[in-house]
This record gives C-alpha cells, structure tokens and sequence, in this order.
C-alpha cells in the first residue's frame, strides 16, 4: 500500500514539473522595435474618408438592386482625391467596377505583393435607420470618430491604403518590389464579380505574388481574458462558408384530423437533434499558433493552462470556438391555422473549420438528423482557407510594424470566422494574411452594425500601419 502511495507521489511531483518546466521555458514571440516617428493625420485624410463614406457604394444580397452609378462616382473620387497614385500608377477598371493599381517597382526579379480592400459596404436594415446617431452615409463627424457605413469595413482600409501611397509617391519613393492594389466591388456578397476578377487579371499576367494583405483580423480590446493590451489579431486562415436547406414534404391533411408525420414537427425535431450535435472542437495550425503568441503574455496561471495543451488543449479550443459552428437561420412552414403543412423547410448556416469541408460537413448533418424524409441540399458553399504560415519575413513585417504604430500591442495569428476577398487570390500567391489596424471590443458597433464608426485613434493607425509596412517590407 505505502509502495503505491509512494509511486503516486512521484508520479504527481513529476507532473507538476513538467507543468512549471513547461510554464517557465514558454517564452515569448513578440518583437520590440525602435519607435518611428508618431504619424501625423491630416485634416484632408479625415476629409477624404468622410467623402468616401458618402458614396453609397452598396451590395444588394438581391443582385438586382445593384446600381453601379455610385461605384463609378467612387472611381471618379479617387481618381481626383489621389492624383498622383492616378497618373503613376496606372488605375484600371476591372469588370466595370473594380479597381486595380500597379506600382512598378524598379527591381523586376524581387516577388510582388498585393494590398487588398473592397469598395462596396453592406445596406442599412431599414428598421434600424433610426438607430443611428448620425446618417449612416453622413461621414459626421461624432465622439472622435468618424460615423457612416463602411467607415471601418473596408472604406477604412481603402482609403488608408490610398492616402499612405499617395504621401510615399510625394516623397519620391520608390519600391523595389511591385505593389498591387486591389479593390473588389461585391465582397459582401462573395466577391464572384469583383475579387474573382482581379485575381483572374494577375493571374492572366503571369503574375505571382509573394503575399496579399487584406482585411481580417481586428485589434482586440478585452476579448482574451487576462491581456489587458490590445491584441493584434493577424488571421492567417479563415473558415469556410456552408449553407444547407432541410426539406421535408408531407401530403399535408386537415388540421382537424393531424397525421402522426407531421412537416414541422419533422423538420423541428431534425434541428434538434443536428443542435445536440455539434462538431469536434480540433487543433489547426492557426490555433496553435495563437495558442504560442497568446500563451506567453497572460498570468501565470492562464500562462501554465497555454503552455500545457498536451493536457489543457480541450478546454483552450472550447475558448477559441475552434470547431465548425452550427446556427439555423431560417424557417418556413405553413400557409393557414387550420391546414397541415405540406413543406417545411430550412437554412441552416455553417462556418467550416480548415480541415473540413462542404461535403464532410454535409455528411455529418445526415448522420446527425438520421431520418431520409429529411432532404438536405447544398445552397452555397465556399471552402475553408488553407493556414498561412506566421514564421515568413512578411509576417515579421508585420509584427515589427505594429510594434512602431502601436507600441505595447500583442501580436498573434489565428483564424477569422468571417469570409474575406482573399479566397479567390489561392493560385497568384504563396500567403495570406487578414488584418485591419483598428481596435474592436466587446459589444462596439462594427462592421455591419448599426453605428458603425472607425475612431480617430484607430484611422490614424490604419494610416500609420500602411505607410510604415510598406517602407518595412522593402528592407
Ligand atoms: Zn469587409
């Protein structure tokens, strides 16, 4: 009995080693980086964002509301508002709505990157417009920010892209490497039209670059319990996008005598059963990437649950929602109170972990609902990314970057939830990353919410960021 006890508390002093070993040797990725020069934003940059947000540049879910007059007004603006990236470097108009600038660099042999960000913004949901509390396409200028639709997703990133390489272009810059800018015009409804086309124009020039930079990942205030700085969210890979519709057709009946089978309750009862189901939580690359970024900047005790996935990485991924999510979204059944539905049908909405698929996810709702009077179809599905990797020169670019424009933020990759324009770049570069220098916390109106609004604070680090970034990349 003793020898048990004995070899018991060996074995749990051994672990609590390998806990504090692991804890302690967890060390941090973050870089330090000389400070620059705290960027100044003019009172034309604050102009130009507020003139662009006043350009109703909208993408209709119904793509028979699309009106192009505003994205050619938007062409007209830059066009005026930028003219030396207008005469240097050659705008094009891609499938009548997009944009595409080549910045030549003088150095042919070294790999070309593309800035990315989209034009159009989402509509306002008419029963919110007077939520608002100034116009959604005003620009008004309220609470040090800057009010309107799309001021943060993505006229934010589009117009700091533009103001960076206009100021570059006045001091004479000169890169070495290529630079494109692409500005897709339907992002929020998929990007076939504008994002597709773009990466089909490069690729059709036998272009390849090195990297695209898009829009993402956020600066995250108090969402990682236990790290009061900002976190600088790089997503290097995102989910995939499913849609299925759940179908159940019956004969239908008079209310007054109700069939054993009913289309509803059929229909009710497979959601049920799928929701009692959910998907494995499962490590990807971008998680544990996240996990040795994050990990090293909390306290002790969250630091020591991080530097232990090989016991904790459950419960780390649980946090992380590192699984393929479920969410019903939409259901319609019945014509009259006294008539017995003939149809019930379904969407449901998925967000596909990398690993997975359109098809795996669609075999597993099968199996989960088990019953064949439920059809499940596919209504749109969109694959998740492949992870780029956070050890290239990029993305230490990157980090160094943020650690000039906002010192003392922490900086980690992980994976986006949201669809972005880059999935359609996969054959013209070798990595993707996802990032908008602009803070987010908890329950702020962002993007797509009523009162959307990008802070001074964080337009001048948009601006700071991409200025810097591209001085960076070039060393
Ligand atoms: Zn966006």
């Amino acid at each position: 009995m003793k020898k048990i006890f004995a070899v018991l508390g060996i074995l749990l002093v051994l672990f609590i080693v390998v806990l504090l070993f692991n804890t302690f040797t967890f060390n941090s990725k973050q870089v330090s980086s000389t400070s620059v020069e705290t960027f100044k934003m003019s009172d034309s940059a604050i102009e130009h964002i507020q003139q662009a947000i006043r350009i109703k540049t909208i993408s209709n879910e119904n793509k028979d509301e699309f009106e192009g007059g505003p994205f050619l007004d938007f062409h007209k603006f830059l066009a005026a508002t930028y003219p030396l990236a207008d005469s240097l470097l050659t705008p094009e108009v891609i499938n009548k709505y997009s944009l595409l600038y080549t910045w030549q660099g003088s150095d042919p042999k070294a790999a070309s990157m593309v800035l990315m960000a989209h034009i159009d913004v989402v509509p306002i949901d008419e029963p919110t417009k007077n939520d608002w509390k100034a116009a959604p396409f005003s620009g008004d200028i309220l609470e040090d920010a800057i009010w309107g639709r799309g001021s943060m997703d993505d006229k934010g990133n589009l117009i700091a892209i533009m103001e960076s390489v206009e100021q570059l272009l006045k001091e004479g810059f000169q890169p070495k490497r290529t630079i494109y800018l692409a500005f897709g015009h339907d992002e929020e409804v998929g990007g076939s039209q504008g994002a597709a086309h773009l990466a089909k124009a490069l690729k059709g020039r036998g272009v390849h670059a090195e990297f695209v930079l898009d829009e993402g990942g956020f600066v995250l205030n108090g969402m990682i319990p236990g790290i009061d700085d900002p976190v600088a969210l790089i997503a290097t890979a995102e989910k995939g996008f499913l849609t299925l519709e759940l179908t159940v057709t019956t004969n239908g009946g008079h209310s007054s005598m109700p069939t054993r089978e009913n289309a509803i309750g059929t229909l009710a009862t497979a959601i049920h059963e799928l929701e009692n189901q959910q998907f494995d939580y499962k490590p990807i690359q971008a998680s544990d990437e996240l996990i040795e970024f994050i990990g090293p900047e909390l306290p002790f005790m969250s630091k020591m649950v991080f530097a232990n996935k090989w016991i904790f990485g459950s419960l780390i991924l649980k946090g992380l929602n590192n699984h393929t999510t479920i969410a019903p979204t939409i259901i319609n059944a019945g014509v009259k109170d006294n008539v017995l539905p003939t149809k019930a049908v379904a969407k449901v909405n998925f967000r596909i972990l990398p690993g997975e698929t359109p098809e795996s996810v669609k075999e597993h709702v099968i199996k989960a609902i088990n019953n064949e009077r439920v059809k499940v179809e596919i209504v749109v599905a969109m694959h998740p990314s492949e992870a780029s990797s956070s050890d290239t020169k990029v993305f230490k670019t990157m980090m160094k970057t943020i650690a000039q424009v906002m010192p003392g933020a922490v900086v980690a990759p992980g994976l986006t939830p949201g669809g972005t324009d880059t999935k359609h770049y996969t054959e013209v570069a070798d990595y993707f990353y996802r990032f908008s220098p602009m803070s987010f916390s908890p329950g702020q109106d962002g993007p797509h919410s009523v009162n959307e609004h990008l802070r001074f604070e964080d337009y001048r680090n948009t601006l700071a960021f991409y200025y810097q970034f591209i001085k960076n990349i070039e060393k």
